[in-house]
């Protein structure tokens, strides 16, 4: 009887936090400006509109470590409808035109960059402007290798021993440079144009918890950790979009924008 008693509340626990779960999902933007300038860009009022859409509907704006968390360690919990917002490549967009919103409305992001780009490449941001966007406790800055190669072109170009070593080094020092630069714990990795494949292992090795791909679904507890899917947000995506996207139950069934990785 207690055996049975026991074995149903386990079962009811384990079930818990699961099934109030309803929807949890990642968005990955790339730059930000007024106007709609490439494929890549989406306008900040766009961006506004996300935000205040996701508000409305009843989301939640979660640190992207707290959707982590929740799929690591069996009592996590998170809100039934979570959303985390990323953003990938480190352009200076991202302080010119994203800082002062994420600081009015209090937004948690997870920043993915590069460090060969930063304070170098011309559309890069500086570490300075790192530093100051991980000071206001709102951006943790986490790792999209360190020059954001295609590991498909790689592996071709290079021995399996060559490509191992390579590898390794992309995703170590890009870890080494952030942590020593901007500070904070570097253990999340955005894979460069959503590829991976073989290479979970090596991240894997190096003690990367989660890694993000473009892969267009939500996430529930079975996601795998290394390959975790993300929302690729484009200036087409409209708030109408964006509800079908997180499977909004009276969302309007309109056509899913085309993904430009
Ligand atoms: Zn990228």
């Amino acid at each position: 009887m207690l055996a049975a008693l026991l074995a149903a509340s386990e079962a009811f626990a384990a079930a818990g936090p699961k099934e109030a779960v309803s929807a949890v999902a990642i968005l990955v933007y790339h730059r930000f400006s007024d106007t709609d300038d490439d494929s890549m860009t989406v306008r900040v009022a766009t961006f506004e509109a996300h935000v205040r859409f996701l508000r409305e509907r009843g989301y939640q704006i979660v640190p992207l470590r707290r959707i982590v968390a929740w799929l690591r360690e069996p009592g996590a919990t998170l809100p039934a409808k979570s959303v985390a917002l990323t953003v990938d490549d480190g352009h200076e967009s991202v302080y010119e035109r994203l800082l002062p919103i994420a600081q009015r409305e209090q937004l948690p992001i997870t920043l993915f960059v590069y460090p060969s780009a930063i304070s170098n490449a011309s559309y890069a941001l500086t570490w300075e402007q790192l530093r100051a966007m991980h000071a206001t406790g709102l951006f943790d800055v986490q790792s999209h290798t360190w020059w954001h190669p295609n590991f498909n072109v790689e592996r071709r170009r290079q021995s399996p021993a060559e490509f191992e070593r390579f590898a390794t080094t992309q995703l170590q020092h890009s870890r080494e440079l952030i942590e020593s630069k901007v500070g904070g714990h570097v253990d999340m990795l955005a894979w460069p144009f959503g590829v991976y494949d073989d290479v979970m292992r090596i991240a894997s090795k190096l003690g990367y918890v989660a890694a993000f791909t473009l892969k267009a679904r939500r996430l529930d507890r079975s996601s795998p950790l290394l390959a975790l899917p993300r929302f690729l947000m484009v200036e087409d995506v409209t708030p109408r979009i964006l509800a079908r996207l997180l499977g909004e139950p009276d969302a309007p069934s309109v056509p899913a924008t085309e993904a430009h990785p």
